[in-house]
Formats: C-alpha cells, structure tokens, sequence
C-alpha cells in the first residue's frame, strides 16, 4: 500500500501512476472513450523555498495536495508525478467539462490560504486522448499545455493543441 503513495503528500506516486494510467488508456483503446490528462504545476515554487525557506515549501506542498485532493471523488487519479507538479486523469468527460474541471482545481489551489494570507497559484494544462494515443504521447500533450499556461501569464489553464 506505502509503495504506491508519496510519502510527502500522501498522493499517489509517479510509478503507481504510469501504471493506471496505462491501464486506463488500454482500456479505453477498446471502448474508444478518451482519457484526459491534468498537468498541474505550482507557479514560481523555487522563489518560494528561496523565500520562505525549504519546510515551508514542503508544507506548502501538502497542504496544496490536500486541496486538490478534495476532488478525488470526481476523478480517477490524483499524483504528485514530480517535485511541485500534480497530475489528475478523468474520464468520461469532453474538452469543455475538462476545462472546466482543471478551471475549479486552478481556483481551489488559488484559495488556499498557507498562512499569514499566503497564496500560491498554478498552471495547468490539460489534453485528452486520441484513440490508440501512446501514453507518454499524451502526457507530453498536456505537459505543452501546461507550458503555454507557464508562457502566457501562469494562473491559467490552457488546452493542449
Ligand atoms: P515555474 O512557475 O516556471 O513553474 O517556476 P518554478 O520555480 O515553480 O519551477 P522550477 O522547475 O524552476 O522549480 C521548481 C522548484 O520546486 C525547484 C525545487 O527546489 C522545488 N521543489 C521540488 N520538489 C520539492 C520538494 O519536495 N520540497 C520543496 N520544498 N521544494 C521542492
Ligand atoms: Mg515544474
Ligand atoms: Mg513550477
């Protein structure tokens, strides 16, 4: 059970993700239902250990997961797949309601206050799977995206291509 969790937030690894995440697309390989892909990654997070210190960069990571966390009854995997970056699978839902979803996980991080008003944002990027779409083709997907929100102004979602 520990193995497949990442020990700072709690969320789901990054090998435990790759893993359902594939079986995922596998299955949706057969049933033609695309899989969409949520890159979540927290803006300016290295000015924020510089400031504020490394604990508090930790804590700021926990509390951030639990937040996005809250959305796990409405999705099919929550991960931390790298140092301050998340990622959230769903399926079941075209590009409009994705949007909107990865919308709501964008303003819930926003809210969170970490202490003495401190407010983090985040970028997202969002990509759904094509039929038969190789995994690593559609993280990648969502992972541009996510450098597009980085690129025109952060706090953002954008769409991959
Ligand atoms: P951007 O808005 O472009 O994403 O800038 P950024 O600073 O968030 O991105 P960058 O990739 O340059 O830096 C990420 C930082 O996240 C650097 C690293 O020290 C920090 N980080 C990664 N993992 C952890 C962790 O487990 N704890 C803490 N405190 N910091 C971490
Ligand atoms: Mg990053
Ligand atoms: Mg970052």
């Amino acid at each position: 059970e520990m193995c497949i969790r990442d020990s700072l937030t709690g969320l789901f690894n990054r090998s435990y993700h790759m893993r359902e995440l594939a079986t995922l697309l596998k299955a949706n390989h057969h049933n033609k239902e695309p899989v969409a892909v949520i890159a979540i990654d927290i803006d300016h997070f290295k000015h924020v250990n510089d400031v504020h210190g490394h604990a508090f960069g930790d804590l700021a990571l926990q509390v951030l997961a639990s937040a996005v966390n809250t959305f796990s009854d409405e999705v099919k995997i929550i991960s931390r797949t790298g140092g301050e970056e998340f990622e959230v699978v769903v399926d079941q839902l075209d590009e409009p309601a994705v949007l909107a979803l990865a919308d709501r996980i964008r303003l819930v991080i926003s809210n969170v206050d970490l202490g003495e008003n401190r407010h983090l944002t985040a970028s997202l990027g969002i990509a759904l799977s094509h039929v038969g779409e190789a995994l690593v083709s559609l993280r990648q997907r969502a992972d541009a995206a996510a450098y597009k929100a980085k690129n025109t102004g952060r706090n953002r979602v954008c769409a991959a291509d």
